[in-house]
């Protein structure tokens, strides 16, 4: 039986770029799926915040490029280029419900230094009680290697920290946590709830598409990260149907990290 969640108040979700592709519509369509979703949750009285990625795919698609490129100054610049496009893809999937949105956009030193470590606190904590919902990604402009995130697995653990948050669902293109690598062995068994105590991160499959940074390492790292302020944290299939409704439901539906 899965863990009752009528008692998570405040809850991330982490949208990966693997599920906001170059294919502008498609995303659109995506979006407009979880926007919908959300706002049923939302209608609990529950706390929304968003951390989505797709920055670097939207700049791709404004300028048709095919390849990701691999330089930091040019994944920077499809990041400015693309996160309006993001955004207002948000946006404007939240008017349909009246739900108004709010742009975020955060680098680790923001976090990892203590003025702006509080300000950051205080400024999504207004945000909320304003009841609009945070759209986290990270800076991608201004942040570099040292300080650079680099993927948002952990930029959403560490936003679950700074407020604490009650849940982080973690959206992705699989189905959640192997007990072996799924892509090499076919007798690799999906876990339904998993102790923290459990994860062995360094064995874990490492694998990433075109367009995602964090692969499934990032993942376990940011469930161990987002442990450490209790938020529980679960990763699941952003491609299934109604998967949000359907985690509230208390569905055996990705893994659930206690
Ligand atoms: N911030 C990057 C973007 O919006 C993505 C980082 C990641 O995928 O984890 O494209």
């Amino acid at each position: 039986m899965r863990k009752n969640l009528d008692n998570c108040k405040r809850i991330i979700i982490k949208i990966g770029s693997s599920l906001i592709s170059q294919d502008k519509s498609l995303s659109i369509k995506k979006i407009e799926e979880w926007t919908e979703q959300i706002n049923k949750i939302k209608e609990k009285d529950k706390q929304i915040i968003i951390v989505s990625s797709g920055a670097i795919s939207q700049g791709m698609n404004i300028l048709n490029m095919k390849e990701k490129p691999q330089n930091l100054e040019s994944l920077q610049a499809l990041a400015a280029i693309g996160q309006q496009q993001l955004i207002g893809m948000y946006e404007n999937a939240f008017k349909k419900f009246n739900i108004k949105t709010a742009q975020v956009l955060l680098t680790h030193d923001d976090i990892a230094n203590k003025e702006k470590y509080n300000n950051a606190r205080a400024t999504l904590e207004k945000i909320l009680d304003l009841d609009v919902i945070p759209i986290i990604n990270e800076n991608d402009v201004v942040a570099t290697e040292e300080i650079r995130f680099g993927d948002n697995d952990n930029l959403a653990a560490m936003v679950a920290n700074l407020i604490k948050v009650d849940l982080l669902i973690i959206l992705t293109d699989q189905n959640g946590y192997y007990d072996k690598n799924p892509t090499i062995d076919t007798n690799a068994k999906l876990i339904d709830n998993c102790k923290i105590s459990d994860l062995i991160i360094e064995n874990n499959l490492e694998t990433t598409n075109q367009f995602g940074t964090g692969g499934f390492k990032t993942k376990l790292q940011a469930v161990k990260r987002a442990s450490d302020s209790n938020t529980i944290t679960i990763v699941a299939s952003g491609l299934q149907q109604q998967v949000l409704l359907k985690i509230f439901n208390g569905d055996n539906i990705g893994t659930l990290f206690e």
